[in-house]
């Protein structure tokens, strides 16, 4: 009855669900059995069955493509209320890094459609990627523990704290399920610079997928795009890789409009919070013509946010 009514289960009931199925889920293992979280462990189900049934026919691409965002749309809130420590999202980041990368190693480069050169400047992208979430894990884990006050951290200015990452974050902007991590001034700029990397590599290598299993045309010299791709599915291994490279397409425009309010914020001087609170029609404006307290001018906002700033290093290493 109360979920006809759209009411949903409370809270406490639902938690106490997830730490069921939690508790039940254990794997032997050498040594005992190793408990595993059940949520931590949908995406390495999901995503590799998604990409098997996608790479049928067009019409499965479809089904599995939608039906995968509709399971993605409807847990995001209930993991996030229920379980916001959840490694969901994490491991659903690393499981798409994975299998896209074999795709395109054992199955696209085969192919011996990609130039040596090509692959080499994928893989500088992808390594700009890696880095840049690295150091942006690093500097998160090495910010102060919640409970240790504002003055013995050393750090002064505006800060909160992450009930999720349990740590005090200076000037904190949002905490990205999907990287597992908070953002705040002590790694925005790693996460605006991960997020290029991450749509350049994504970008590019579907690029290179579509151009390798469809007919592709010259637009300019050596520059080709795919023309007709009516064929991909013949082969299991083409439609595989096709649908990787829709995939990859998907991801890099959701993370491109990341990356764009990324950009917009920090040259408003504004936090996704502050962000989340205007309203409608001062969006429409950009926020140009709202208050806008912590702004210290354009070149300044940025100036805030690039890697070597005084203020993170007391917080992170007074501990
Ligand atoms: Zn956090």
């Amino acid at each position: 009855m109360r979920v006809s009514r759209g009411q949903g289960f409370p809270d406490r009931n639902r938690s106490r669900l997830m730490a069921t199925i939690q508790d039940r889920l254990r794997i032997p293992w050498r040594g005992g059995a190793k408990q595993v979280a059940f949520d931590a462990i949908l995406p390495v189900i999901i995503l590799p069955t998604m990409f098997l049934l996608a790479a049928i026919s067009l019409w499965w691409t479809v089904f599995s493509f939608t039906a995968v965002a509709v399971i993605l749309v409807s847990v995001f809130k209930f993991f996030i209320r229920t379980i916001p420590r959840t490694k969901f999202f994490i491991v659903w980041t690393v499981t798409s890094i994975i299998i896209l990368y074999i795709i395109f190693e054992f199955l696209v480069i085969p192919l011996l459609e990609i130039l040596v050169e090509e692959n080499i400047f994928l893989t500088i992208l992808f390594a700009g990627f890696l880095l840049c979430f690295y150091l942006m894990k690093i500097r998160n884990n090495t910010l102060g523990k919640i409970g240790e006050s504002e003055a013995e951290s050393g750090y002064v200015g505006s800060y909160n704290r992450c009930s999720i990452c349990q740590v005090v974050v200076p000037e904190k902007d949002h905490h990205c399920v999907w990287f597992d991590c908070c953002v705040g001034r002590h790694n925005q700029c790693l996460f605006v610079l991960a997020l290029f990397f991450a749509i350049a590599s994504l970008l590019y290598s579907s690029n290179l997928t579509l151009t390798s299993v469809c007919h592709p045309f010259i637009v300019y010299k050596s520059i080709l795009l795919p023309d007709d791709c009516s064929d991909v599915y013949q082969q299991f291994e083409l439609g595989l890789s096709f649908v990787a490279a829709i995939y990859s397409l998907g991801l890099a425009a959701f993370l491109l409009m990341l990356f764009l309010h990324q950009i917009l914020l920090v040259s408003l001087g504004l936090t996704s919070k502050e962000w989340r609170n205007l309203s409608f029609c001062a969006k429409c404006f950009l926020g140009l013509c709202s208050k806008r307290p912590h702004s210290l001018g354009f070149v300044k906002n940025w100036s805030r946010i690039m890697c070597s700033n005084k203020t993170y290093s007391n917080i992170a290493y007074s501990h």
